[in-house]
């Protein structure tokens, strides 16, 4: 199979409020992120992935867009943008979009004009139930409570599977779907290369509008979607870019609908093993439960459809501090961590940050957070009981704030953001953690993943190999195998802050085991052995090539 650039490549994942700020504003900005793309480079980056650019009020992250064929100001101009992607593309790399196509902003003129008034030829891209019978439906929102808001001017209610500042388009109008073949159009020609698609799943409501018992039911995969997702393949199929599908929720067994060659989206990221810990009655990781996950998507997408593999983005906290230790094992586990979904099928996504082990942000109080949710989960466990230091403890670990606190370049006070006031604190572990430091250090966290990027990169079969886990005893143990006709690696990591005892599987015992890369130095790279057993440290991950290497066919 001839591998996309999407496959091969590293992705990037840029929140751009929080990555470089060049006019000191204290926000991000698209110069920012053309003055780091040589970094991007050098950490060996094929692709990036923009979180919303557009004008936005902002009520959702920028998922609420007020204007889809813009830039907001704060990010700078189409000028910019234009220069951003001359950049990259002078350095062989591509750029992905978000693209939200479920809801537009209460705030955009196409709603704007929609409220005003029945006749209006804009009412009808949005979806109104007349209000002389009270509430429509009994349908709830995505986010909790009623997913219908009542419109004084025309006397209706209109619905909104998000906040009710974020209306759903109503995808039942031939006049909408065009709208969004414009959107799409205009981006692409501007060489746009990608495209990130939040809520698709979403487009289509049941028609009926009866009150149902599962929302499913109502707005999800409802069945109809296939006519709208064949006619939006169609346009991202004549202007051949690629499409990521995101917030999906979606089951193994409905994967092959969407993804792959005769489904609707080429990658995918699944949401099951990132929300594992957000089960608070866990204290700890469940490893097994973490590892059935992973293996269960990688065989899914086998004979289809490509796995996104991450372990973190602008909505999650930093993965070290969760299913790590940023504490004893910070530089371990980090690295750890970084091999273990590197090197399964799919394409590897980094999120700012994580490849230099950024942590938690450890907020002290309530007003250094800045996302609204965020508020809002904090004075609900209050209302429901919580005493205010739990819940602030709740908040300081789970918040995805944690993911936002700006991107640290140097030991600096402002760490190399901005010069002027951060829209949210910088972490205080800057002085320790940043890019400046891990440059110079060739055992740091940047060059593990660097060196990781350059192994995919050398060996065609850590990207589309085979991949098969390897049955452990030990539950905190991880180990799976990558094979094909030439090539063979064994990646092997104990997730646990104590050691674990690994044995190879018998069919590999008398072969030779070349460690090729591990973050523990008394295994000395390059060694060959012929171990049977391995006694693995805190948070040990350990890569070996197979030799022979062009026997396995198992
Ligand atoms: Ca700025």
């Amino acid at each position: 199979m001839t591998l996309q650039w999407w496959q091969k490549e590293i992705g990037y994942q840029i929140y751009p409020r929080s990555f470089k700020d060049t006019n000191n504003d204290g926000l991000g900005d698209l110069p920012g992120i053309i003055a780091k793309l040589p970094y991007l480079q050098h950490l060996g980056i094929g692709f990036i992935c923009l979180a919303p650019i557009y004008p936005s009020p902002n009520i959702d992250n920028g998922y609420d867009v007020s204007d889809f064929t813009a830039i907001a100001d704060s990010y700078g101009t189409m000028v910019d943008f234009e220069l951003l992607l001359a950049e990259l593309h002078k350095k062989q790399m591509h750029l992905v979009m978000d693209l939200v196509i479920n809801h537009t902003s209460d705030q955009h003129q196409w709603f704007q004009q929609a409220r005003s008034s029945r006749n209006n030829p804009y009412h009808d891209y949005y979806i109104w139930r007349d209000a002389k019978n009270g509430v429509p439906n009994n349908w709830q929102s995505i986010l909790g409570g009623s997913a219908w808001e009542y419109n004084a001017a025309t006397d209706e209610y209109y619905l909104h599977l998000y906040t009710k500042h974020q209306p759903d388009l109503n995808w039942e109008n031939p006049q909408v779907r065009n709208e969004i073949k414009k959107i799409i159009t205009f981006w692409t020609n501007k060489g746009v290369d990608g495209f990130h698609l939040a809520c698709a799943i979403y487009i289509k409501k049941l028609q009926t509008f009866a009150n149902v018992d599962n929302m499913d039911d109502a707005y999800r995969d409802v069945d109809g979607i296939e006519v709208f997702l064949d006619e939006l393949t169609a346009t991202f199929h004549k202007l051949n870019v690629a499409v990521i599908g995101g917030a999906m929720n979606l089951a193994p067994a409905h994967a092959q609908k969407w993804f792959g060659n005769h489904g609707y989206f080429d990658l995918m990221f699944q949401f099951e093993h990132t929300a594992l810990w957000q089960d608070t009655q866990r204290s700890q990781l469940s490893i097994p439960a973490l590892k059935q996950i992973l293996v269960r998507w990688q065989n899914t997408f086998v004979k289809y459809g490509w796995n996104a593999l991450f372990t973190e983005n602008h909505d999650l906290p930093r993965s070290v501090s969760i299913y790590g230790s940023d504490r004893h094992y910070w530089l371990e586990s980090a690295k750890c961590l970084a091999a273990c979904y590197f090197l399964m099928r799919g394409t590897p996504f980094i999120y700012q940050g994580q490849e230099l082990g950024m942590t938690n942000a450890h907020f002290n109080n309530i007003n250094e957070f800045r996302d609204a949710e965020t508020i809002a989960i904090y004075h609900q466990k209050i209302a429901a009981g919580m005493q205010p230091n739990e819940a602030l403890a709740y908040i300081d670990r789970y918040s995805r704030d944690n993911a936002r606190t700006p991107m640290q370049w140097n030991h600096t006070s402002k760490a190399g953001f901005t010069q002027g006031q951060p829209w949210i604190n910088i972490n205080t572990n800057a002085a320790a953690i940043n890019v400046t430091d891990q440059l110079n250090d060739e055992s740091s966290i940047f060059n593990f993943y660097r060196t990781l990027i350059h192994l995919r990169k050398q060996h065609p079969v850590l990207i589309n190999g085979a991949f098969r886990l390897i049955d452990t005893n030990e539950p905190s143990v991880y180990a799976y195998y990558r094979w094909n006709a030439a090539e063979c690696f064994i990646v092997v990591a104990n997730l646990s802050h104590k050691t674990a005892e690994f044995s190879f599987p018998e069919q590999f015992n008398h072969d030779l085991k070349r460690l090729v890369l591990g973050n523990y130095v008394f295994h000395s790279e390059f060694m060959v052995a012929y171990e049977k057993n391995l006694l693995l440290q805190p948070y040990e991950v350990a890569i070996y090539q197979m030799m022979p290497a062009a026997k396995y066919t198992l």
